[in-house]
């Protein structure tokens, strides 16, 4: 078998929780099948933060231009991944690395599948799990040879064992070029708030609200969970809170533990980004909004009085 990649996804020198738990899983996987991992990443990682795992070999740092999606500017990438003699790749779907991925595949022809929320080996190959209709059901496929790229999806919540035994792996670093046919135009860093895709708790809030100036009493209740907020659709498309706060079919995709829905009706392009949630507890007035039939656990009662409940109880806790 050949060797094993993974591109883990980061922000501020942390390691994403999805990426943690992928690295959880093919390192295991690579002890099983006695092989070993090589890490690709987008920021300077001591080497020592991947020394708790027995497979991992070499983490390389990937400096990247702006934007990266062109043949040409991977070229010093796909080099190394020759060198290291890897053929299978594993990644948490984030654009940046989608648009890598699409390039390796095409320069390696190699197949990519997204979506993946499990993957086994079989007699004749790999068996995959896929998530298909935004979340509503799985299929399972298998893919013939030994390469491949797989991409789960940042929803993926399979339960995987912890990672285990210890080894010294080395540091690298591969510069690619700035491709002069892709000029970044506007970048805005999302700062100051818990990434939604890796949060462990999401307080969200839909049209319910009324007005974007209630949406104070959200932020402190979600501030005192240690929660990100997110908000559907007609929110955002109102301007009432940013656009990356938007869940569902068209906005992000969240797997927390806890997902509690202020508000919003429970309508199926906001459930297919929610029901990834362990647990969901849902707050509407109308005791027929279609999201209590998807709740674990159900207040029927003005927003506007249980919110302000709800916080005052953790307060004095
Ligand atoms: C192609 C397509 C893609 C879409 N993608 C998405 C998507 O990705 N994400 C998404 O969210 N939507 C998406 N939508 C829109 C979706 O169909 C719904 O219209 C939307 O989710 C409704 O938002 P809402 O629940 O906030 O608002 P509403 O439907 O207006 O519901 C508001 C809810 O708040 C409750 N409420 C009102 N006042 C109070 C109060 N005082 N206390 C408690 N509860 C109260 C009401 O009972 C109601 O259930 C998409 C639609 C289409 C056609």
């Amino acid at each position: 078998m050949k060797n094993l990649a993974v591109f883990i996804d980061s922000k501020s020198g942390q390691v994403a929780e999805s990426s943690k738990r992928l690295l959880d899983f093919v390192s295991n996987w690579a002890l099983e099948h006695g092989t070993s991992v090589f890490v690709y990443g987008f920021e300077p990682f001591s080497s020592e933060l991947f020394n708790a795992y027995a497979s991992i070999k070499q983490y390389t740092h990937i400096k990247i231009p702006d934007l990266v999606n062109h043949n040409q500017v991977i070229a010093p990438l796909l080099e190394d991944i020759h060198q290291k003699e890897i053929g299978q790749f594993f990644y948490v779907k984030t654009l940046l690395v989608d648009t890598m991925a699409s390039s390796i595949a095409n320069s390696l022809q190699i197949p990519l599948i997204s979506n993946v929320l499990k993957v086994e080996k079989v007699a004749a190959g790999y068996q995959l799990t896929k998530s298909v209709f935004s979340g509503k059901a799985t299929i399972t496929t298998e893919i013939k040879g030994e390469s491949f790229l797989i991409a789960f999806s940042k929803s993926f919540s399979i339960d995987l064992p912890g990672h285990v035994g210890n080894s010294t792996i080395i540091q690298s670093e591969i510069t690619l070029e700035k491709d002069p046919q892709n000029i970044l135009i506007e970048n805005h860093p999302i700062t100051g708030s818990i990434p939604l895709p890796d949060a462990a708790i999401v307080v969200g809030a839909g049209r319910g609200l009324k007005d974007p100036s209630n949406w104070a009493m959200v932020e402190d209740f979600a501030k005192e969970l240690g929660a990100a907020t997110a908000c559907s659709k007609p929110v955002s498309d109102l301007n009432w809170r940013p656009h990356h706060e938007h869940v569902g079919q068209t906005g992000v995709k969240i797997a927390p533990k806890l997902y509690i829905a202020c508000g919003i009706s429970g309508a199926i392009q906001h459930l297919a980004g929610v029901n990834g949630s362990r647990k969901i507890v849902v707050i509407n007035n109308d005791p027929e909004a279609p999201f209590f039939k998807h709740a674990d656990y159900g207040i029927v009662g003005d927003v506007f009085d249980v919110l302000p409940r709800l916080l005052n109880k953790l307060k004095s806790h």
